[in-house]
């Protein structure tokens, strides 16, 4: 089975006159180990289908699926579970917690779950990230790219399914978004993770092995490995 589907799925916002389709009939899967950009222009429905099929929100109508679940019709404990066992989240923002420690914030999802933290795998993220020698700093003390390449950590650690990146270079330069973006290609060759990653930045896109496209809640575009010219 796919690792993630949406079938068609649709997300209205608003009732009456004030209604926003914001999801127009989606279909679309998501196969396991593959790298995955959603772009699109802004306020076509690229957050709105993250949040669909992450469990954060929840469709109008249509099936959301996770390793065949259908989150659309969980509930609300059970989408907590399942965002806490089974997904990875990186954000624009990082969300570290401040007063932790780089290891304490890695191993924070695992603690939340009363999993014990697989120390291959905690060694073999630290290494592959370059925060062995980081581990007993705070967040403060780390620049933009180390603080993301701790988030990363933290989503990976737990075995997700699928991660979900959601402009995870938004706030990086350029040289830490190179680096960020190579570690998420990384995870998905050496530890076969499930990424799917929202963007609107073609530079980002470019290291993804398929570039989704959305225009007004609807899939424009679907390409493999496209070309640069191609994702511009
Ligand atoms: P994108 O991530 O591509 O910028 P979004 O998924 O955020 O697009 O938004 C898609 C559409 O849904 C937009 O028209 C946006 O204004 C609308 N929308 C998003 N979130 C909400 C919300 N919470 N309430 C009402 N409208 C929303
Ligand atoms: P933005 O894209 O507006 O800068 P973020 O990237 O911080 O915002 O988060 C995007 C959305 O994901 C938010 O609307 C929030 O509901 C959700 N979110 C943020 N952080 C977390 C988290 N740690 N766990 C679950 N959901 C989160």
């Amino acid at each position: 089975a796919a690792a993630v589907a949406a079938v068609e799925l649709v997300k209205v916002y608003g009732s009456g006159d004030a209604a926003v389709r914001a999801l127009d009939g989606v279909s679309v899967t998501f196969a396991r180990a593959a790298f995955t950009a959603i772009m699109g222009p802004s306020g076509s429905g690229k957050s709105t289908l993250m949040h669909c099929l992450a469990g954060l929100d929840r469709a109008t109508s249509g099936a959301a699926l996770l390793g065949g679940t259908d989150l659309t019709t969980q509930s609300e404990r059970v989408l907590t579970k399942v965002r806490r066992d089974r997904i990875g989240f990186v954000f624009q923002s990082f969300n570290l917690l401040p007063q932790l420690t780089v290891a304490q914030n890695i191993t924070l999802p695992l603690d939340l779950s009363g999993k014990k933290a697989d120390r291959a795998l905690f060694a073999q993220l630290v290494n592959q990230l370059g925060l062995a020698d980081r581990l007993t700093h705070r967040p403060s003390e780390l620049s933009g790219g180390q603080q993301q390449r701790v988030a990363l950590a933290r989503a990976l650690v737990t075995r997700p399914e699928v991660l979900f990146a959601d402009e995870p270079t938004g706030n990086l330069d350029s040289r830490s978004s190179a680096e960020v973006l190579g570690l998420l290609r990384e995870s998905v060759s050496t530890l076969g993770q499930t990424v799917i990653m929202v963007t609107h930045d073609p530079v980002a896109a470019a290291y993804a092995d398929r570039v989704v496209v959305l225009a007004d809640g609807r899939i424009v575009r679907d390409l493999n490995r496209p070309s640069a010219a191609e994702i511009a």
